[in-house]
């Protein structure tokens, strides 16, 4: 196998230096308020893949000093036992951030449950409040998946501003949210999706390539710019191996950076819904001082907000 030239954009470093500053965080939340930051996770029925996600987000929990409570339903439940759960945990001053475990069963109308957050206890990002802040350029939640694309970049010292970038996918929780982050950050951005006539000419044009797409081997070094920066966001089980959208060798070879799957976006996306969190809790809790995580937003939107464009 020929050796890669390309830059392995890991996100574990990137998560534990992140999870330092949240810690710090949580410290100053705690000893403000006499109480850790808490997350509560609506789970709709259980099943193994929900279970592992689970166990990873108390895990980066319990290790940064946040509780986490699990609100528990059965698989049967009703939409409006769900929603009814839901404005429970919006009701409690003792909650900072609310998540509602995905996929829901095929009963229970998605929009119904994401209308029913609070949008400042929604931490990632999916209430219609947040994700118009976001197309407007303020501040609000991200979705953490699509906020881990573009903070990996950042945080590799990736230059983004007047770059090409392509994102594929245009789903509400990763693709789209994805591209305005670019775009905030002054990427000329395409978005591409099951529709298009023809990825392989807008991918070979990309400086930066997000793929986003669950389609593994979509992408391969033989579509990509030669230099070009690949972050790939797929998660896909392939002959029982966890694999992203893009056939990693080939793209190693011709790319001059590109995220591994499993190890590059899906760490940083814990790691950043722990900030989302702290963040959430110093709004609602407005006395402590906090905020050394440095992530609380794009520079961009940041700049929107503190410039009181809001
Ligand atoms: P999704 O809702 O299924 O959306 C997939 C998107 O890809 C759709 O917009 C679809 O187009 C587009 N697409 C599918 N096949 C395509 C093709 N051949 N060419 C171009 N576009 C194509 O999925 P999602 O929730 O956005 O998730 C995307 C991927 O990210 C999945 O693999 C998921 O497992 C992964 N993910 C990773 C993390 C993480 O932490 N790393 C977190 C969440 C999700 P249409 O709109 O036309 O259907």
């Amino acid at each position: 196998m020929e050796e890669s030239g390309a830059r392995r954009l890991e996100g574990a470093p990137i998560a534990a230096e992140i999870r330092t500053a949240v810690a710090e965080d949580v410290a100053s939340f705690t000893a403000a308020h006499g109480r850790a930051p808490r997350l509560a996770v609506v789970i709709v029925g259980r099943d193994a893949p929900s279970t592992v996600y689970l166990e990873q987000i108390l895990r980066g929990c319990a290790k940064v000093g946040i509780e986490a409570s699990f609100v528990e339903l059965e698989g049967e439940a009703t939409e409006a036992s769900v929603t009814s759960a839901i404005r429970a945990l919006n009701a409690d001053p003792g909650v900072d951030g609310v998540i509602v475990q995905m996929p829901l069963p095929p009963s229970i109308r998605l929009r119904s449950v994401i209308d029913a957050i609070d949008p400042a206890k929604d931490i990632d990002g999916i209430h219609p409040l947040n994700a118009g802040l976001l197309r407007l350029g303020y501040d609000g939640f991200l979705p953490a998946t699509a906020h881990a694309a573009v903070e990996i970049l950042r945080r590799s010292g990736v230059e983004i501003a007047g770059k090409d970038a392509v994102v594929i996918g245009r789903s509400a929780v990763v693709g789209m949210p994805a591209a305005f982050l670019l775009v905030t950050e002054d990427a000329t951005v395409t978005v591409c999706h099951s529709r298009i006539r023809d990825l392989a000419t807008h991918v070979a044009h990309a400086d930066i390539v997000v793929v986003a797409a669950g389609r593994p081997g979509l992408i391969t070094g033989a579509m990509l710019k030669p230099g070009a920066v690949v972050v790939d966001v797929g998660i896909n089980v392939v002959e029982g191996r966890i694999v992203g959208d893009v056939e990693f060798e080939s793209a190693a070879r011709i790319a001059s950076a590109i995220t591994p799957v499993p190890g590059g976006v899906g760490p940083l996306t814990n790691a950043l819904l722990l900030t989302h969190l702290i963040r959430a809790a110093e709004r609602q809790n407005p006395t402590s001082r906090v905020g050394n995580t440095g992530v609380e937003a794009p520079a961009a939107v940041t700049a929107a907000t503190t410039r009181g464009d809001r």
